[in-house]
């Protein structure tokens, strides 16, 4: 493990919905420039941990800091502006505006320097450099989570949560997906990516956290999450 200050580290994390519980004392740390898989099966409480950690829903216990920040008491745009980004499930984009008006559009409320973000999106992704003018409605599902991940990376963060990004894409668009994770994080980004496909998450992964009913069961190098350890905590299925 390294010995720099985590960009994030959560300590005994715990979120409710009304009187239910989902999430119970998740703790985890996550250094720059790394990613870290989320895995679990289905109601973990995969989504509700990127929610809590985007501020999207409140916490009833433990802590969690980003970047030196208590992300708790900041609100969501907030959190945004300090350079965490959370790509929910399914596609965040406009569908009848072109790929360079999305990309703009993610800029709307920063002020930032436009051009110069979207020439960087267009290096990083150069597929959708090509088709800048295409209405996004009309790129493929694969295209369209690139475009989403890049309308994210508009803003510089340090830290991007990609939920089920690969979710009901086929194969080939699947690694559309992976490759355009693995090129934010060729431009410095840490990613924690809640995935389906485990074996996928952990090789692009350098650690991995696995939930179970709203536990951390298991925090360790991704590559210290062997086949076994997949099968105890996910199943047949889950180890897919
Ligand atoms: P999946 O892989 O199926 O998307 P998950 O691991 O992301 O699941 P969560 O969506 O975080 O799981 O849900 C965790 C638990 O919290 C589940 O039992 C779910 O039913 C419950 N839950 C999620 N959102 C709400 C909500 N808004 N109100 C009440 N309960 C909720």
């Amino acid at each position: 493990m390294s010995t720099e200050e985590p960009l994030l580290r959560v300590d005994n994390l715990a979120v409710r919905y009304g009187s239910a519980q989902a999430l119970f004392d998740v703790s985890f740390e996550l250094p720059p420039n790394s990613a870290l898989a989320v895995l679990g099966s289905n109601g973990a409480g995969k989504s509700t941990l990127a929610r809590a950690l985007s501020g999207l829903v409140p916490s009833c216990g433990g802590s969690a800091e980003f970047a030196g920040r208590d992300l708790l008491t900041l609100s969501a745009p907030r959190i945004r502006r300090a350079g965490l980004v959370h790509l929910p499930e399914g596609r965040g984009v406009f569908p009848g505006l072109t790929v360079q008006e999305n990309l703009r559009m993610a800029l709307v409320v920063d002020r930032r320097d436009r051009g110069g973000a979207l020439q960087r999106a267009f290096e990083i992704f150069p597929v959708l450099a090509m088709r800048r003018r295409q209405l996004a409605g009309t790129l493929s599902g694969g295209e369209q989570q690139m475009l989403s991940l890049a309308r994210a990376l508009m803003v510089e963060p340090r830290l991007v949560i990609a939920d089920e990004m690969s979710l009901g894409l086929a194969p080939r668009l699947v690694d559309v997906v992976f490759d355009s994770l693995a090129r934010a994080r060729d431009a410095g980004v840490s990613v924690i990516m809640i995935e389906q496909f485990a074996r996928r998450a952990l090789a692009f992964a350098d650690r991995c956290l696995i939930l179970q009913r709203g536990q951390s069961t298991w925090f360790g190098p991704a590559t210290d999450a062997g086949e076994e350890l997949l099968h105890r905590y996910l199943g047949e299925a889950g180890a897919a």
